[in-house]
Formats: C-alpha cells, sequence, structure tokens
C-alpha cells in the first residue's frame, strides 16, 4: 500500500522526500491555496524511506493511517505530478504553522 502525505503537509514542505525517494513519485503543488505535496500512489515502491526524511512526520506508511488524505494524494497525482519539484527546506527550519507538531497523522 503506498505511502500518503498528509495535512502537516500543508503549507510547510520541507520536500526533504523528494531527494531520498528512489523512484521520483513525490510531487509539488497548491491545495486549497497552500503549498502541498503528494506522493503518487501509482508510482510508489514502499520503499520506506521518505517516512524518516520528513522533519514533521507528513508521511503515514498507509492509506489505512490517514484515508482522507489518501484519497487526496490520488486525485492531485496526475496535475501535481506536471509540475517542476521545488527547492527543499532544510530540516532545522521551524515550522511555518505552530500547531503543526499537535496534528496527528
Ligand atoms: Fe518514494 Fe519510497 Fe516514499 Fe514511496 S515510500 S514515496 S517510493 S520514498
Amino acid at each position: 500500500m503506498p505511502y500518503v502525505i498528509t495535512e502537516k503537509c500543508l503549507g510547510e514542505v520541507y520536500a526533504q522526500c523528494v531527494d531520498v525517494c528512489p523512484v521520483n513519485c513525490i510531487h509539488p503543488g497548491d491545495y486549497k491555496g497552500q503549498a502541498f505535496m503528494i506522493i503518487d500512489p501509482e508510482e510508489c515502491t514502499e520503499c520506506t524511506s521518505c517516512f524518516s526524511a520528513c522533519p514533521i512526520g507528513a508521511i503515514v506508511e498507509s492509506a489505512d493511517k490517514d484515508p482522507a488524505f489518501a484519497k487526496i494524494n490520488a486525485e492531485l497525482a496526475p496535475t501535481f505530478k506536471t509540475h517542476a519539484q521545488v527547492p527543499t527546506r532544510p530540516a532545522n527550519d521551524p515550522p511555518k504553522r505552530p500547531d503543526v507538531n499537535k496534528l496527528v497523522n
């Protein structure tokens, strides 16, 4: 089951996951007016690399852990995969949303 990027990524987009994904299936775009990233469920090989690369824990290991965002990742994938990649943010850059670490994955 493919990995999923969750609400925690909204407006944050550290993009550290992009550098470690061996199949380049993580793509950026705007969702609800905020920067976001998705994992293309058709391409993800469940290699696990991105899970620990996200400094705010915005990635979950299966759709079961966040079915709503699994659906959103799948729906946005065809559009987001056409976008150019975005620059990464340093892992120690403080989150833009002060509440982000209180969001539960
Ligand atoms: Fe890419 Fe692996 Fe993460 Fe899937 S689990 S999105 S293949 S880094």
